[in-house]
């Protein structure tokens, strides 16, 4: 009888699904692969942090948050 511990833990790739061992000798893990792991990381790199424009003012509008003395 082999314990659960002793199996080989298996994790799927965020990438394309592809399941593997996970193993310390791969140093791409979660990932199946560098290219996967490319891929993931362009795909965040890409379109995720978009800074939001906002229209050009000249600075008619003022911040009112200064507190009031008192
Ligand atoms: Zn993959």
């Amino acid at each position: 009888m082999i314990p659960e511990s002793s199996k080989a833990r298996t994790v799927v790739c965020p990438g394309c699904g592809t399941s593997l061992a996970w193993s310390r000798d791969n140093p791409h893990r979660p990932f199946c692969s560098e290219r996967c792991k490319l891929i993931d990381l362009g795909q965040w790199a890409t379109g995720a942090y978009r800074i939001p424009q906002q229209d050009a003012d000249d600075g008619k509008a003022q911040s009112d948050d200064q507190p009031e003395e008192g």
